[in-house]
Parts: structure tokens; sequence; C-alpha cells
């Protein structure tokens, strides 16, 4: 095993976790999350992720500490940039400039899931409920199909 990645914020050790599709470092001390780059991209809305880990993380209180002190990347050891994540403005969160890891105060994350959906993820839902529909409704008829087969096989086993 490798050696665990000290927090950002508390220098406590942090631990990976399954969040569905997604590995989060999560801190043992303050509770808070350190993404790989582009880790957090796959659990920013409240649509991505799964399981109990997800639903633990989810429950923390938003406590965003006094950022008095600087915070460091734990791979890099260089300093983090605080800056507001992209889809959820009222979400500020640190950015290591180096590898793009960044890391979330407890309850940052339930923050940052609750943002409105984009345009194109709003278009990408809309055509998958287009398939399901579609799918449907094949299936349909294909059973009427069979239905009226065996109504007809019915009528001239009779005739
Ligand atoms: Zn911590
Ligand atoms: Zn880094």
């Amino acid at each position: 095993m490798s050696t665990p990645l000290p927090c950002p914020a508390c220098g406590a050790a942090m631990a990976p976790e399954g969040f569905g599709s997604a590995f989060v470092e999560v801190c043992a001390g303050c509770r808070g999350l350190w993404f790989d780059a582009g880790e957090l991209g796959r659990l920013d809305s409240s649509k991505k992720g799964i399981g109990p880990r997800l639903e633990a993380a989810l429950r923390e209180p938003l406590e965003i500490p006094e950022h008095a002190t600087s915070r460091s990347c734990p791979r890099c050891a260089v300093e983090l940039d605080p800056e507001t994540y992209e889809l959820q403005p009222e979400a500020d969160v640190d950015v290591c400039p180096e590898c793009g890891g960044v890391f979330l105060d407890p309850g940052e994350l339930a923050q940052i899931r609750r943002r409105p959906l984009t345009a194109e993820e709003r278009r990408a839902a809309r055509s998958r409920r287009r398939r399901r529909r579609e799918r449907a409704k094949r299936a349909a008829e294909r059973e009427e199909r069979a239905m009226f087969v065996a109504i007809l096989v019915g009528i001239l086993a009779s005739g």
C-alpha cells in the first residue's frame, strides 16, 4: 500500500474511497475531500456517482474554515489556488495549479451537486428519455404483432 496523502486542511491522513465511478481521498480528520484532476467532474451533479460512501460524504454539514493558513497540494506540495467552481458560483474550491487536483471542505460536494444542469447535460438527459420511449414503443409493437400471430394461428387451427 502507498503512503496516505496528507490532508491540505488539517494534515491528517486521507484514505481513498469509491464514490461510484470516482475514487476520492477522504480526510479522517476534518472529512475534507481530495479529487485528482478530472475526478470531481464525475461527481459534480446530483445525477452522478452512487453508494453509501458518497451518501455519507453528502451528509457532512458545510464547514468552511477561515482560510488563514495556506493549503498545499498533497501530491505536488505547491500552494493551492482558491477558486470558484466553474459550474457552481457558490462553491469556493482549492485547486492545484500543477496537477489540477481539487480539495473540498466538508459539505462543499453537496453544494456543488445542487448546481443546475448545464445545457449540454439537459440535452443528454432529453435524448436518453427519447431513446427509452422509443425502446418501449418498439417492445409494445413486437408484443402486439406476436398477439396478432397467435390469434391468427388460433383461427386457422380451429377452421
Ligand atoms: Zn483534513
Ligand atoms: Zn498538485
